[in-house]
């Protein structure tokens, strides 16, 4: 029998949240697994490896942090996307989810729309992850990216950036959508002999903005978290 439904683990412990994500995943198509808790989790990942999971970090037992730090930590289950459910104060949590490999994120309570938007972006997102970096033009709206030259057009007139800034707005410009932590632009940065700490993160992009003129506002600032690049442009 052939099923080619993406399958979706929901892993959830508040019933009403559950069911009604389960109820409205179900609606658009998906094929839904769900979980209470983590050990529950873990084993329906072994059963049936789904194509993505929406993972409470609140959960009894093995936390969703540990739920992530292990699938990530397993070659059969390194590459499965991961969003994660926030509560409102666990900016931190995410922070760390993000950094342990955490695809995105929607905080509760969230609307079922922009939930569901999220899932579409983040399975495009690995449907062509690969494909994505080999492009060396970005274009969003007036603002022009050549990667090999280090270039960088507003409206058709150049922008001098200094080598730092950059490399942070390729990094951020080759992922709209995605959040970048503090720690993840230093690391995209870093490997120049340059240090830049968390607190230099904000500078550059403070600077970034100021340069970019009409198009400063194409890097969004996610508070508690980190940056985004707008991805409706
Ligand atoms: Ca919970």
């Amino acid at each position: 029998m052939a099923e080619d439904k993406i399958r979706i683990l929901v892993v959830e412990d508040e019933e009403d949240i559950l069911a009604l994500l389960h109820f409205n995943l179900m609606k658009v198509g998906y094929q839904v697994d769900c979980a209470a808790h983590g050990e529950e989790a873990l084993a329906a990942v072994a059963a049936n490896r789904p194509d993505l999971i929406l993972l409470d970090l609140m959960l009894p037992g093995i936390d969703g942090m540990e739920i992530c730090r292990r699938l990530r930590n397993d070659k059969d289950t390194s590459e499965i996307p991961i969003i994660m459910l926030t509560a409102k104060g666990e900016e931190e949590d995410v922070v760390s989810g993000l950094e342990m490999g955490a695809d995105d994120y929607v905080s509760k309570p969230f609307s079922i729309k922009v939930l569901l938007a999220r899932v579409q972006t983040v399975l495009r997102r690995k449907s062509t992850a690969g494909e994505k970096l080999d492009t060396e033009e970005l274009t969003y709206g007036e603002l022009y990216i050549h990667s090999g030259r280090s270039q960088v057009l507003v409206a058709g007139k150049t922008v001098d950036l200094t080598f730092t800034e950059f490399r942070v707005l390729e990094a951020l410009a080759s992922r709209p959508g995605w959040v970048f932590t503090r720690y993840q632009i230093v690391n995209a940065v870093r490997g120049e002999d340059y240090a830049v700490t968390d607190r230099a993160v904000d500078v550059q992009i403070a600077g970034l903005r100021k340069k970019l003129g009409s198009c400063g506002s194409y890097i969004e600032t996610v508070r508690g978290i980190g940056y985004r690049f707008r991805e409706d442009l």
